[in-house]
């Protein structure tokens, strides 16, 4: 286990978690394929820095029955009963690894319907940001399903928001001695890690700080992380927050991935989007030679 500290909102924690132990085989799949994933996201988003904590976890004794995701509910997130941990969401990954020779072109997203109630609907919410993202990020298309028996389970109990990814065309190695790397499809497994690597910057909101520049006596935009630009996922309005709004001005350009300026204004708090299509953007705030440029999904 281990934590990436958040720059807005330390104390609040995106876990990615799935389990590294195996029963019966050597369980490539079930879930070598998951824990490589997660190792990756943990590599690339290491200088990425995010508003949220992240903590990238594996449990072990899943497959005895959750024992190390719920002595980490029982025991971490949570001591004597009370609570210790204040998670925005946990997002599990088990069995991704798909089968060599099967298509392997979807994956699914699977939400919370059982247990507790009262959090199913923020996971139904945050399930659907999983497939956009997945859609956004990586060749997958993707399929719903409800999320059972693995390592998100403990923490549905305790009321958390769940989300995760399963296969979708199951290979039906796991838990035999045929859950070999010889049998899983690597490429299968790449996607699944680029899709995982867009949800994750999604879920713990990664500000990219392109530039960091300041000439001018007034506080850098760059040192105050309170400038907000949301929703994120934005439809049609985004709103550009700046710390003393009103008093200072400033410039807000939107351009594409390619660098080509989509649209570009002054002063306002409240930027029309309709105009775009759905993606990946990148929204700069400028003032007096200091910016801020984040990552932006518009998505209607
Ligand atoms: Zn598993």
């Amino acid at each position: 286990m281990i934590t990436k500290t958040g720059t807005l909102y330390p104390n609040k924690y995106v876990i990615i978690c799935g389990h590294f132990d195996t029963i019966t085989g050597p369980g490539t799949s079930d879930n070598g394929s998951g824990t490589s994933v997660i190792l990756e996201v943990a590599r690339i988003l290491k200088d990425v820095p995010t508003e949220y904590s992240i903590k990238f976890i594996h449990f072990s004794g899943e497959e005895q029955g959750l024992y190390g995701s719920a002595h980490y509910a029982n025991n971490v997130e949570f001591q004597s009963g009370v609570r210790k941990l204040d998670i925005k969401l946990v997002f599990n990954l088990d069995q991704v690894g798909g089968k060599i020779g099967n298509v392997n072109n979807k994956i699914i997203c699977e939400r919370d319907t059982s247990g507790q109630s009262g959090n199913n609907a923020a996971s139904n919410t945050v399930t659907q940001q999983l497939a956009t993202c997945t859609t956004l990020y990586s060749p997958l298309q993707t399929s719903i399903s409800n999320a059972y028996s693995s390592d998100y389970m403990p923490f549905e109990k305790k009321g958390d928001v769940i989300t995760g990814f399963y296969e979708y065309t199951r290979s039906y190695n796991e838990h035999t001695v045929n859950d070999t790397f010889a049998n899983v499809d690597p490429v299968y497994v790449f996607k699944v890690a680029k899709a995982a690597v867009g949800a994750m910057q999604h879920f713990a909101t990664a500000s990219s700080t392109v530039s960091a520049v300041s000439a001018s006596k007034e506080k850098p935009l760059t040192t105050l992380e309170s400038v907000k630009m949301y929703p994120n996922p934005a439809k049609n309005i985004l709103n550009i927050e700046l710390p003393d709004s009103g008093t200072r001005s400033f410039t807000v350009e939107i351009t594409n991935l390619a660098g080509l300026s989509m649209l570009k204004d002054e002063n306002k708090s409240q930027l029309n989007i309709s105009s775009l299509e759905n993606g990946i953007y990148l929204c700069t705030v400028k003032n007096e030679g200091s910016s801020v440029t984040r990552k932006i999904i518009i998505e209607k």
